[in-house]
């Protein structure tokens, strides 16, 4: 870092920063041409401090530091500077997307605004892109996500590399010069989201701008093949992200945040010879009682103190059209204002400023009505974020309280603070002044001239169809009708983008004054769009789940209707998963849509909640004929924390709408939006269970996909991971680069594999064999890996009660598992001599079972967490068995004892036999388990026949295996640290 002195300039005192420049005067921001809008400085270096734009140890004692955005960078590379500064963030937006903010992880990350380390939960990152920021920070970020999908208003004829700076891996090289360009001690280096090509901040302009998608191209899904329409949908339900994690780290460590927040401020106290400044950004800031703490010098003049204000709020403008406005102060505080005292010209300014002042308050509730109206035209969404959405809820409030807190906190009023500030005017209101002509900038929708933006300058007369006329003559395009075009204001906030079609009569000057008036900040985020007027119907898709399974069409049509009370003229059920009691329904309504969607969420129907998803249209017909999409889902629950991890990362490294969280309407939710496409993979991230489910949904289903057999890979989350074990992906996940991870999916060979199902017809079976009615319903269960009685289930049986936590488990594909469930176990220890009370049948033959505790049916060569229990030694009466063979193994334990030596490889089962259909007879309650869950069945009869086609399973290949990770270079920034 830089001495104090420039780490406490950093705060927002141009003004010290200012003078030192006049000593250099080529580094005003303004003759910065190559390095847009950074206020550069020359500062004195006391600490070892890296560069931020070539990255590497800035040696000696010179530093060239921002002002706004503590960009610190080698007098040498100053030449060479490209990277804009934060301020000019809003400018450098492409397509205009909101990001999705959750709660930071734990790994040390650099914040996009300031520069400067995040820590812990004071922060907050985005859930789809590398965008990292204090909680403070967060409002001077803007939407500048990446784009997943078109939302049929603003496209691009090209796809972009979407830039995002630092926070890259550490072996990460630059693509141009072939240097180093990561860095884990300052923000530097950047990346593309999409292909993963990083550069140095002074490099990248050398990069061709179009993005290919890079390593991941053949399994992502382009961005330009996903439609979403999602007016008022806000981003987290675009993504079907789930607030709940969220809200529950907040909870957990409110303590460390406020502890953490405290940290990261403004400036509390003011060093001598300086003032601190209170200072608001418009209307909506004074409603809210927020501001910002500005350290200025207490001879100052007013020019400077208002440019340091707007340096403060990240606003690059300049200062000569703004003013601040002395809020609430006596008339006295203007004879002896520091401000004025020195203001020298500007003095006149003041007094007159006053009644101005005074005026403009009392006009206020008239202005702040107007504002408000606005406000909640644009709005709604606005207001609803920062003070309702769930999204939201906590993380504008806390960042807002953080600041509030700070500067109210008993540091700011320590005794030095109250003499030198005691009754002076200390809270201003940032202001632009009026202005006669201005220039705006009109982007347009499709660029055609090559230029993004037309220059237009507006006068007071300009209306909104006046500024498109003189647009399109711009374009030379003036023999097109002018109004089959809108002017669209688009506001750019972090978390939301809202659109808002102007008037054709709409004053375009009084319309900047207006949002000026709210905040200076907002015009800055704000721009305006040529967009052509076109009847689009309204089309989102909804998938509602957690219906009563099995009914028909129309008992399902009627029963969303009686439960969701739909316009049937503005509501289709275009799917019905009856399997799945879920209905997929088309809306053609925006504001229908989103009544549905709230309202299933708060739907309980048979005791269950309903789920809702949003869900994109994937353009199938528009994928490259070698891309096959990689449809990813993650089970958050296993593997603790890196289930969450991994979702993280996966969303990132692909198009988020790929990727699911299968805790938030189960497998069918991918499966259904990707029922059309041509060709698909699925990785499943978590234990046997979360695999067995997504089989067992893939198996419902199928017949109403184009690709009824998308081959699966696995990343073992799991505790028995026995199916990832022989398929080579590992017994557990240990923290891989997510990155590898995809490439390794990318390689992997398919292979079949052969599923069973398993009828449990529990009937009350005589001494004789004789049966005497039934118990319950026969049960119907898929096997993919192994099935056991006796013994074997006995004992993971017991650890199942340890194991209810165990949220692998959660997906339970065996909901009704009768009475006997809640038969303790004590009762039940009948497996001491299991072969006399069943009988086993192989291929219509009585096969005698030798005295045994346990029988193991095995569908792979992997049981109990990774044991052999077939053994690999070579018998002449049995073939070696193989995951497609259409056979099981039959093998037996004698008890306890003997499973244990198995599972350390003394010893191997003893083998019975290999067959394609069995029968099992149960004269008692036995304990069973179908791939690692147990319970316990009824006597009765058990028959397992072959289910269905063979699976298609990805298994990693072999030299993928052994190949080491030497390639950094399109590493996921996500796996820094190693992944711990
Ligand atoms: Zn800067
Ligand atoms: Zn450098
Ligand atoms: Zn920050
Ligand atoms: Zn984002
Ligand atoms: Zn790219
Ligand atoms: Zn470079």
């Amino acid at each position: 870092m830089a001495d104090q002195d420039a780490a406490d300039c950093r705060t927002a005192s141009p003004l010290t920063g200012k003078k030192r420049a006049q000593q250099s005067p080529g580094l005003r921001p303004k003759c910065q041409g190559s390095a847009p809008g950074h206020c550069l400085r020359r500062v004195t270096l006391t600490k070892p401090t890296f560069c931020h734009s070539c990255s590497d140890f800035i040696w000696g004692l010179v530093g060239f530091l921002c002002e706004v955005c503590n960009f610190m960078c080698h007098e040498k590379c100053l030449k060479t500077l490209r990277w804009p500064c934060s301020c000019m963030t809003p400018a450098a937006v492409r397509v205009p997307v909101a990001h999705c903010f959750g709660p930071a992880g734990q790994k040390k990350r650099f914040c996009c605004v300031c520069r400067k380390p995040t820590e812990g939960n004071a922060a907050l990152r985005c859930e789809v892109c590398e965008l990292h920021v204090h909680a403070d920070c967060a409002v001077f970020s803007c939407a500048d996500c990446r784009s997943s999908h078109l939302d049929g208003t603003l496209e691009q004829d090209t796809f972009h590399h979407h830039w995002r700076e630092g926070n890259l891996a550490s072996a990460a090289r630059c693509d141009v010069c072939r240097r180093s360009c990561g860095s884990s001690d300052v923000l530097a280096g950047i990346r593309c989201e999409w292909c993963g090509v990083t550069s140095h901040a002074a490099c990248y302009l050398s990069v061709p701008p179009e993005c290919i998608l890079g390593r991941l191209r053949c399994m992502m899904l382009h961005p330009a093949c996903v439609r979403l329409d999602c007016r008022n949908f806000s981003k987290m339900h675009n993504y079907r992200i789930t607030e709940s994690w969220g809200q529950d780290l907040d909870n957990s460590d409110d303590v460390d945040q406020s502890a953490a927040a405290s940290k990261e401020v403004q400036p509390t106290a003011p060093e001598s010879g300086k003032q601190l400044l209170k200072v608001f950004d418009g209307d909506d800031a004074l409603k809210r009682d927020c501001f910002r703490l500005v350290s200025i010098m207490r001879a100052t003049k007013n020019e400077e103190v208002v440019e340091a204000a707007l340096r403060a709020f990240y606003l690059p403008d300049e200062p000569q059209d703004f003013e601040l406005l002395e809020l609430g102060g006596a008339p006295r505080l203007h004879s002896n204002d520091i401000l004025n005292r020195n203001g020298g010209p500007d003095n006149r300014g003041h007094d007159n400023r006053g009644p101005d002042n005074r005026g403009h308050d009392n006009r206020g509730p008239d202005n702040l009505g107007h504002d408000n109206r606005g406000h909640d035209n644009r709005g709604h969404d606005n207001l609803g974020h920062d003070n309702l959405g769930p999204d939201n809820r906590g993380h504008d409030n806390r960042g807002h309280d953080n600041r509030g807190h700070d500067n109210r906190g008993p540091d700011n009023r320590g005794p030095d603070n109250r003499g030198s500030l005691k009754g002076r005017g200390d809270a201003w209101l940032l202001r632009a002044k009026p202005r006669d002509a201005e220039v705006i900038k009109v982007y347009v929708g499709r660029p055609r001239s090559g230029a993004a933006f037309i220059s237009v300058s507006v006068s007071k007369a300009s209306t909104a169809a006046s500024v498109l006329t003189e647009v399109l003559s711009l374009l030379h395009r003036q023999e097109e009708d002018a109004s089959s075009f809108s002017l669209v204001e688009i506001y750019m906030s972090n978390k939301q983008v809202q659109r808002q079609t102007l008037t054709p009569q709409e004053k375009i000057q009084d319309k900047l004054q207006e949002i000026r008036k709210v905040s200076v900040r907002q015009m800055n985020q704000t721009r305006f769009y040529l967009v052509e007027n076109r009847k689009r119907a309204v089309q989102v898709s909804l998938l509602i789940g957690g219906l009563t399974p099995l009914l028909t069409k129309d008992e399902y049509v009627q029963l969303i209707q009686d439960q969701l009370s739909i316009k049937s003229h503005l509501v289709t059920v275009s799917h019905v998963y009856t399997s799945q009691g879920a209905v997929a329904l088309q809306v053609a309504c925006f504001s229908e849509a989103e009544r549905i969607y709230m309202l299933a969420k708060d739907t309980t129907a048979n005791n269950k909640t309903l789920t809702s998803l949003v869900i994109p249209d994937i353009a199938h017909g528009e994928l490259g004929a070698d891309v096959c999409p990689l449809l990813v889902f993650v089970n958050p629950k296993s593997g603790g924390m890196k289930g969450r991890e991994l979702l993280y990362s996966f969303r990132k490294l692909l198009n988020p709408h790929q990727v699911f969280d299968i805790s938030n309407g189960g497998p069918l939710a991918g499966l259904h939006t990707f029922r059309e496409v041509p060709r698909f993979r699925v990785l499943v991230c978590g234990g046997d269970g979360t695999m067995g489910w997504v089989l067992g949904v893939l198996e419902a289903v199928r017949h109403k996909l184009v690709c009824r057999e998308p081959p699966i890979g696995i990343v073992p989350l799991g505790t028995g991971n026995d199916l990832a074990r022989v398929l080579r992906w590992g017994a557990g996940f240990s923290g891989e680069d997510p990155h590898h991870i995809l490439v390794s999916v990318d390689e992997a060979d398919e292979v079949l594999m052969d599923r069973w199902t398993i009828l449990l017809d529990a009937q009350d079976i005589s001494e004789d064999g004789k049966d005497n009615g039934f118990l319950e319903p026969p049960k119907i269960v898929q096997m993919n890996n192994y099935f056991g009685l006796g013994i074997d289930a006995e004992v993971s049986l017991d650890f199942h009660q340890a194991r209810e936590d165990d949220p692998d488990k959660f997906t339970s594909r065996f909901h009704n598992k009768g009475v006997y469930v809640k038969v303790g176990l004590q009762k039940i220890s009948c497996t001491r001599s299991l072969h006399k009370e069943l009988q086993l049948q192989v291929d219509a033959q009585n096969v005698p079972l030798p005295h045994i505790e346990g029988l193991i049916f095995l569908n792979i060569p992997s049981w109990g967490s990774g044991a052999d229990l077939w053994g690999s030694e070579v018998d002449v009466r049995h073939g070696k068995p193989r995951i497609d063979d259409g056979l099981l193994e039959v093998v037996g334990v004698t008890g306890v004892v003997h499973m244990g030596q198995v599972q350390s490889g003394l010893r191997s089962g003893i083998r019975i036999a290999q067959g394609n259909y069995i029968r099992l007879t149960v004269s008692k309650p036995i304990p069973v388990q179908v791939d690692g869950e147990p319970w316990i069945q009824p006597p009765g009869h058990i028959i397992i026949s072959a289910a269905g086609p063979k699976v298609r399973m990805l298994r990693k290949s072999k030299q993928k295996q052994k190949k080491s990770s030497r390639d950094g270079r399109s590493e996921s920034p996500s796996s820094r640290d190693g992944g711990h």
